[in-house]
């Protein structure tokens, strides 16, 4: 018997329709790429997206069409999110620090029918406007008429104005309802090995991915809260916050193409944002800034960090230095991508010091709605001992089944358990933690060694401002860990002394084997260390003649 409840579907449209009815005070703060600041409220946004809707039809764009998105944290390009989606199309963001090649290939596959761009990636389309022209009616940079790039396309191309656009449509639009399990946003994976692939979420999965996202011990945002997305809407949708805010009816605050440290401490104390979220390599650089500058940033009250291991030192700055608590999430495009949240429990607040901070480094607890396991060889379950590392898998409502182009359940097994390709450890309070990329593991002596907590600690040394781990090849132990580090501006590194850091931290025969002082390190699209390249590079470092 079912139950006598209704039975609405959970759809994208309806997060910026309730924003609109119930939240109209709040603002959608955006910084334009030329650096004005445009503002508006979700009223306005949710009726520009009715119109843009409008305009797709008259584009001839029909449901389940994909709809390409190239563009920077801004009001526009959250139009787009529920003018596309909202209209049962599909939106398409593309990572713009992807291989020019990359994205002539992604836009292919995906089949991409119109791109809407900010004028800064019109270079970018000029070069590959020749490769995806078969697909790709039209170009629609997202400026004024007078903004407006000149440039030449292939025949069959157009090139199209968003604010004509907008100007020759009109708001007169119902948001048509359908099946809530119906594609509404494609995201590749960054594809560090082989070709990207697409992730194809659902407007169900988005809006239950937003809803648990948004209890307190996860991004738990309020209507009082003033959020900046500083994590791109071209990776996995800004980890769901241009649904979630207004959702809860917070303002957003988008913060556009400028990253640095200084850029962001400005908008920050201009806008008074009381909540972010984004990699940690941003927040380092904010730190960096926030250090030299002597700014502060009262108003917040937490960062969001993931993406990849948060530091221990970066809590403990932002916390200890600034008064903001961070939240340590962990996920990855398939994920939607929050999956799992560190959060303080009764017992992890009895900790203190060293026992307090070990529990504060792991990736968290499972969000409600999301199942955990971590296996061994031949798949075997492994206890959740803290101690046994696994692969790790998960499933759930927001969990890819299958990759674009693929069939349904074709990426998990047939119980639905999703492999993340990450080895980790689970404690007996349920906290996951990260230990590697498997591919990146270093089997010393049959043993695992921890490429991110070797990372973590290089990190809290004063002189190095980022460090890899890889594992290179050893006559006797198969595999040793080898240090790559980046050295702060003007300082001297002598591998001794650094070497120093992990005295009584990690067991002694985790101890890297050389220190390798390096300029820079190479980073994927979505900002984590490219370790296939460094591998590739060092990894016969200590067998060289
Ligand atoms: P992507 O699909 O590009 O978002 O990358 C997902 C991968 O990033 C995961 O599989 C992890 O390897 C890594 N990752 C994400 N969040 C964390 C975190 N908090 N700690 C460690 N690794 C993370």
């Amino acid at each position: 018997m079912f139950g006598l409840m209704q039975d609405s579907q959970l759809l994208i449209a309806g997060i910026i329709r309730h924003a609109a009815r119930n939240h109209a005070h709040a603002e959608v703060v955006s910084k334009n790429v030329d650096g004005s600041i445009h503002r508006y409220g979700y009223p306005a946004l949710e009726a520009r997206a009715r119109r843009l809707a409008r305009a797709l039809a008259r584009l001839n764009i029909k449901a389940t069409d994909r709809v390409g998105t190239l563009a920077w944290n801004g009001f526009r390009h959250l139009e787009l999110y529920y003018g596309v989606s909202g209209s049962g199309a599909i939106c398409h963001t593309i990572n713009p620090r992807l291989a020019p090649a990359d994205i002539a290939y992604i836009v292919n596959d995906a089949g991409d029918r119109l791109i809407f761009a900010d004028i800064t990636f019109a270079p970018l389309l000029a070069a590959i406007a020749e490769h995806i022209k078969a697909g790709v009616r039209a170009i629609v940079f997202m400026c004024d008429p007078a903004e407006m790039p000149q440039m030449a396309l292939p025949a069959g191309m157009d090139l199209l104005c968003y604010e004509s656009l907008m100007a020759e449509s009109d708001d007169d639009y119902v948001w048509p309802s359908f099946d809530e399990r119906n594609a509404a946003s494609l995201c590749y994976t960054s594809g560090t090995t082989g070709r990207p692939k697409g992730v194809l979420y659902s407007h169900r999965s988005t809006v239950l991915h937003a809803m648990a996202t948004n209890v307190p011990d996860v991004f738990g945002l309020r209507a009082q809260d003033r959020v900046l997305p500083v994590v791109p809407m071209f990776h996995v949708n800004a980890w769901g916050t241009p649904y979630s805010a207004p959702m809860a009816g917070a303002s957003l605050i988008m913060p556009g193409r400028h990253l640095d440290g200084p850029s962001l401490s400005a908008l920050i104390n201009q806008e008074h944002v009381t909540m972010s979220a984004g990699v940690p390599t941003i927040w380092m650089g904010l730190l960096a800034h926030l250090r030299s500058s002597g700014e502060r940033i009262d108003t917040v009250r937490r960062l969001g960090v993931g993406g990849s291991a948060c530091p221990r030192m970066l809590m403990q700055a932002f916390e200890q230095e600034y008064g903001v608590t961070i939240v340590h999430a962990w996920g990855m495009s398939e994920t939607s991508p929050v999956a799992s949240a560190n959060a303080p429990t009764p017992d992890s607040l009895t900790l203190t010091g060293e026992a307090a901070w070990r529990v504060r480094d792991k990736q968290g607890q499972a969000l409600f709605g999301i199942e955990m396991k971590i296996v061994g060889n031949g798949g075997m379950e492994l206890p959740w001992d803290g101690v046994a590392q696994g692969d790790l898998l998960v499933r759930g409502p927001w969990v890819a089944s299958g990759y674009w182009g693929n069939a349904a359940g074709s990426a998990c097994d047939e119980d639905g358990w999703f492999a993340t390709g990450d080895v980790a450890t689970i404690d007996p309070s349920g906290r996951m933690e990260i230990t590697d990329r498997s591919k990146d593991v270093i089997k010393s002596g049959g043993e695992w060694i921890s490429s991110i907590t070797l990372e973590n600690i290089a990190v809290e040394h004063p002189d190095v401002i980022e460090a890899a781990i890889i594992a290179a090849r050893h006559p006797k132990w198969d595999e040793r860990p080898l240090l790559l580090v980046v050295p702060r501006a003007g300082a001297e590194i002598v591998p001794e002394e650094l070497l120093k850091i992990y005295e009584g931290k990690i067991a002694k025969w985790w101890l890297p084997d050389a220190v390798i002082v390096v300029d820079e390190l190479p980073h994927t699209a979505t900002g984590k260390l490219h370790k296939l390249t460094l591998r590739q590079k060092y990894q016969d470092w200590l067998t060289r003649e």
